[in-house]
């Protein structure tokens, strides 16, 4: 609710003999501070991206062209790996705070959902981190969606990315199947893997910024804990919902809908 510039929280709870309680509760000034602390980290992220950029490529052509000592080598590609993640971040977060603002301009287009399932695994099985994984097509509706292609294969290539990463270094081989389902007025989109699974506490946080299980593990992974809140709010703005189903040592299944091209 908006009042002369100052935004409120409203709620509103019945009594048993009628009527009812309606609390107000002015959160003008959490909104405005909150709003700060997203602009700062969107503007401090664009600063770092050019410095970053200028790293990452002079670090990769001296490790290309020049004859280096073993040291340096090694000591090189250190920095490389961590400059490449900072980049990787600040590329997150910038995006986050875009889509957070609602300036990635979506722009949905009836689709068929077995094609974006199809094009999703045929990007992510050339990535390094599929290698010797089971990628799977479970059933597959042709039913048209109303999706921002781009956006959507954003979204699958993220859930297909954690599967694989997160079930990797197990006995098994990585195995992750992909299925887009038939519902009244949607189609559910699922990414099911059968790694180690997520403990129910953290299953309500998990599409929060910066929320990650294991910390140590999602950043030797290359993680940045952002992947889910992107996925999240790129859902959402095509009016679909997002969520988790997990059992701790069976495995984990993201799923989303999207609405049905009418
Ligand atoms: P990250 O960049 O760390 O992968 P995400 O936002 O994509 O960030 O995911 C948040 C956290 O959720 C991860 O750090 C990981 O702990 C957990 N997670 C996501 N997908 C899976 C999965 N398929 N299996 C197990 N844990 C997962």
């Amino acid at each position: 609710l908006l009042l002369h510039g100052s935004v409120f929280h409203v709620t509103a709870s019945p009594l048993p003999g009628g009527g009812a309680v309606v609390v107000l509760r002015d959160t003008t000034r959490f909104e405005a501070v909150e709003r700060q602390q997203r602009d700062f980290v969107a503007n401090v992220s664009h600063e770092l991206r050019t410095p970053l950029t200028s790293i990452v490529g002079y670090v990769e052509t001296v490790l290309d062209t020049e004859p280096l000592s073993p040291a340096a080598n090694e000591f090189l590609e250190t920095v490389l790996k961590n400059a490449s993640r900072m980049h990787r971040l600040t590329e997150d977060l910038l995006m986050l705070a875009k889509v957070e603002r609602g300036d990635v301009i979506l722009d949905p287009l009836p689709i068929s959902a077995e094609l974006l399932v199809r094009d999703a695994l045929r990007t992510v099985s050339g990535a390094p981190y599929a290698e010797d994984a089971k990628l799977e097509i479970g059933e597959a509706t042709e039913q048209r969606v109303m999706a921002d292609e781009h956006a959507v294969l954003q979204v699958l290539g993220n859930l297909l990315e954690n599967a694989l990463k997160y079930s990797s270094g197990m006995e098994r081989i990585p195995h992750v199947v992909v299925s887009a389902r038939s519902l009244e007025d949607s189609v559910q989109f699922s990414v099911r893997d059968f790694g180690p699974g997520i403990a129910s506490e953290h299953l309500p946080r998990l599409f929060e910024r910066f929320y990650r299980v294991e910390k140590a593990r999602s950043r030797e992974k290359g993680g940045t804990g952002l992947g889910l809140s992107i996925a999240k709010q790129l859902i959402e703005q095509h009016g679909g919902r997002i969520w988790v189903e997990s059992e701790l040592g069976k495995g984990s299944t993201f799923l989303f809908t999207l609405p049905l091209a009418s």
